[in-house]
């Protein structure tokens, strides 16, 4: 584990800053309106006030790991078109981010309204003048000014070089057409720019601009004046974000709930839930580590995002790739970081400042993590408080994954030993015991009881002549017969060789003498369509008072006995004159 100094802290400098809506006493006029489960509209019109919020929605929607195609659209988004992309649930977080940095309040205050006027001015431009979709520039001209928003980070108020802003943005990964416009490549955009930066600094239009912004925030109940430090605010959604022993009380409780999972999805979905709800987490990712390659396959996401998972698999650069290997050694999570020059990393493709990856199952050659990050809230991960419920949720998710396993494995063993290999039917044990089962049900019960014993006939001519492996086709063919004739409840078991028992509970021997008849001439009609001479001789009989399973055989191999001896492809019944009395209760 690096000790923080050695990591650029905030490789983006914007992470500093609050959402402008972040801010205490705006949440606060506005907590009723920020719902995760609130209305589309009312959460993009909050969104249309707030630049930093915006900015990071784009990060969001474009994280290119994570985004669909249609992000990569040629034309710029619209607020709009962002919250139906990232969701209502992410926006509203973003818009309650606070930055864990000190504010310089009046700098930012001054910058936002300008960001609104401009907004609102390049909206005007665009409808007049140029083929430029108004509300595409009002997006942009919410966050043209980001050189302002960075200088207002710094506490000479100097603005930022070219070269930093440039290496924000390459960070930031924002879509191409929002990339392009910022720096200066879209020429429609800058004549848009142009227009609305004279707008709103000619004394005779300004006003106006200024007017606009100010209504808008006065329409959500907000002033432009920003109050309250983000300082104290990042210390309480920090303190927020971090697990406390009751989190990791409750997470272990939800984990180990009452009902074992029989999937493994089940079990991730669970696991990123846990962690989302107990650890502040914005997003949770589970993703499966080749150590090999160095690839990395994301397999399932939990952060409220209305799109699917896409562009699943990730070269790793050899940085992240030995600090994720070294994590697996160790057994303990461990933070990945966007590098402060933009680079290619993981956090990069996860569009975030950060990462927490939480080794899961590090003895399986190709071992999982959890991926967590706190990209929307901007609360810094802070391995010392982050590790206990990281380390738990790594654990405890390798346990139930190993339980998983081993209980499939058991299963597996399990249908082996009772079932027969060549046509999957229950092997002779297993028929055996389910006869004595119901036999047990129908002296509890007194409910009819009826059992067939099938035999295929000449079978070993039909071997010497077509064949074994035709016979062995012969054999499932026959087994898929009876598997379509009898009902869902009945046992249909391969004794051995070319022999079937059929254990048919709440079954009349009536009702039982049809289905033979319906078994043996199905079974003739399979043996014409594959062109071979396939007849069965079945033995039929029933339960009688104080009978037992093995009893029941024999009278049903005798049955059969007499079925051969009458010549075969024929049914036999082998019941006292009293078993069709026996009627259901
Ligand atoms: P019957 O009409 O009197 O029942 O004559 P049969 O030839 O069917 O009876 P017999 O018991 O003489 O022969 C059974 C044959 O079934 C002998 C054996 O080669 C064949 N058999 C048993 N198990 C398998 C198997 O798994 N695959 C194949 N292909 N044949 C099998
Ligand atoms: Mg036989
Ligand atoms: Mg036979």
């Amino acid at each position: 584990m690096s000790a923080p100094s050695e990591v650029p802290r905030y490789a983006n400098p914007l992470r500093a800053l609050p959402s402008v809506l972040g801010v205490p006493t705006h949440a606060a006029i506005l907590s009723g309106r920020l719902r995760p489960d609130g209305a589309a509209t009312e959460v993009e019109t909050l969104l249309r006030l707030d630049p930093l919020a915006l900015l990071g929605a784009l990060r969001t929607m474009a994280a290119p790991a994570l985004a669909t195609r249609s992000v990569a659209a040629v034309d710029p988004p619209t607020v709009g078109s962002v919250v139906r992309q990232v969701g209502v649930a992410t926006v509203v977080r973003l818009l309650s981010a606070s930055g864990p940095g000190p504010v310089a309040a009046e700098a930012l205050g001054t910058a936002w309204r300008q960001s609104l006027a401009l907004a609102h001015a390049a909206r005007r431009c665009a409808g007049q003048a140029v083929n430029f979709d108004p509300e595409a520039a009002y997006l942009l001209g919410l966050i043209a000014n980001l050189p302002d928003w960075l200088a207002a980070l710094r506490r000479d108020g100097s603005k930022p070089t070219s070269t930093e802003v440039r290496n924000c943005l390459r960070a930031w990964r924002l879509p191409q057409p929002v990339h392009n416009a910022l720096v200066g490549r879209d020429p429609a955009w800058n004549v848009v720019l142009r227009g609305a930066v004279f707008l709103i600094t000619d004394p005779t239009t300004a006003g106006e601009f200024e007017q606009a912004a100010d209504t808008a925030l006065a329409a959500v109940g907000l002033t432009h004046a920003i109050g309250g430090g983000g300082g104290a605010t990042a210390a309480a959604c920090a303190a927020g974000a971090h697990a406390t022993p009751d989190a990791l009380g409750r997470a272990m409780a939800e984990l180990l709930g009452p009902k074992p999972t029989e999937r493994y999805q089940g079990i991730i979905a669970s696991l990123l839930g846990a962690a989302r709800n107990h650890g502040g987490y914005d997003r949770a990712l589970f993703a499966k580590l080749n150590p090999r390659g160095g690839m990395l396959t994301l397999q399932a996401r939990c952060d409220g995002s209305p799109q699917p998972l896409t562009a699943r698999r990730l070269r790793l650069p050899p940085a992240d790739h030995e600090r994720l290997q070294q994590s697996i050694r160790r057994r303990e999570p461990t933070v990945l970081h966007l590098g402060a020059d933009g680079a290619d990393c993981l956090a990069a493709a996860l569009a975030v400042d950060e990462v927490l990856a939480v080794p899961i199952q590090p003895d399986l050659s190709q071992p999982s993590f959890l991926l967590l990050d706190r990209g929307l809230c901007l609360a810094p991960i802070d391995i010392a408080h982050d590790a206990p419920l990281a380390t738990m949720l790594g654990q405890v998710g390798t346990m139930l994954h190993e339980n998983l396993l081993l209980r499939r494995r058991f299963a597996r063993a399990q249908r082996f030993s009772l079932t027969d290999p060549l046509t999957h039917l229950f092997n002779r044990r297993m028929g055996v015991i389910a006869l004595d089962q119901e036999v047990a049900r129908t002296e509890r019960t007194s409910r009819p009881l009826s059992l067939l014993m099938c035999d295929l006939d000449y079978f070993k001519r039909l071997n010497d002549t077509f064949g074994h492996a035709e016979g062995d086709r012969a054999l499932q063919a026959v087994a898929e017969v009876l598997r379509k004739t009898v009902r869902k409840g009945d046992t249909i078991c391969r004794l051995g060789g070319e022999e079937f028992l059929v254990v048919l509970p709440d079954t009349h021997p009536d009702d039982a003498a049809v289905l033979a008849a319906r078994l043996f001439t199905a079974i003739h009609a399979r043996g014409e369509e594959l062109g071979l001479p396939l007849t069965v001789s079945i033995g039929l009989t029933a339960y009688r008072d104080d009978d037992t399973g093995e009893r029941m055989m024999q009278r049903a191999d005798h049955a059969l006995y007499a079925s051969k001896g009458q010549g075969r492809n024929r049914f036999s019944v082998d019941i006292e004159a009293g078993d069709d009395q026996v009627q259901p209760l």
